[in-house]
């Protein structure tokens, strides 16, 4: 994977203080800590997963308070709730416009560049009169590591 080598598409600290002051929000350890957890993860995650990275850091905070942060800062617009329909709710530390690849197996959920750089990245072949803001492609497949672990196409039903 080149992803190492290619520029970050979540905000900066300095950005992220900005917004949240922007919003109204305090800029607290707790909210610099849940941001940055997510994004040292780097894909979209569960609240779980962000609280398990954060113990390291925040060894007393709860989930529900992990919870209500991730859900502050996506209000805020400076994470996303990743709305993919698979799997448990995760959210998106990247807020620009990009595509998903979804495990239809794990619910793993990958980030994919949008071909050109200009929201909304694709457009309808009709608007019906909306005035399109984004949009989104969810790949629906079986990730590489359901792959090797003998789960290659095609689909069995249990
Ligand atoms: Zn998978
Ligand atoms: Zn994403």
């Amino acid at each position: 994977m080149a992803m190492e080598n290619e520029p970050m598409p979540y905000l900066t600290r300095d950005e992220l203080i900005q917004r949240l002051r922007a919003s109204g929000l305090r800029v607290t350890q707790q909210r610099l800590g849940v941001f940055d957890a997510l994004v040292a993860l780097g894909r979209h995650a569960t609240p779980e997963e962000v609280a398990e990275h954060l113990r390291r850091d925040f060894p007393t905070i709860s989930l529900n308070t992990v919870y209500d942060t991730l859900e502050t800062l996506a209000t805020a617009g400076l994470i996303r709730r990743a709305d993919v329909m698979a799997g448990p709710l995760r959210y998106d530390p990247n807020t620009e416009p990009h595509h998903h690849l979804v495990c239809r197996l794990c619910g793993d959920q990958v980030d994919v560049d949008c071909a050109g750089d200009e929201a909304p990245c694709l457009e309808p072949s009709d608007d019906h009169g909306f005035v399109v803001e984004r949009a989104e492609v969810t790949f629906f497949g079986i990730c590489p590591a359901c792959q090797q672990r003998g789960h290659a196409a095609p689909a069995r039903r249990p």
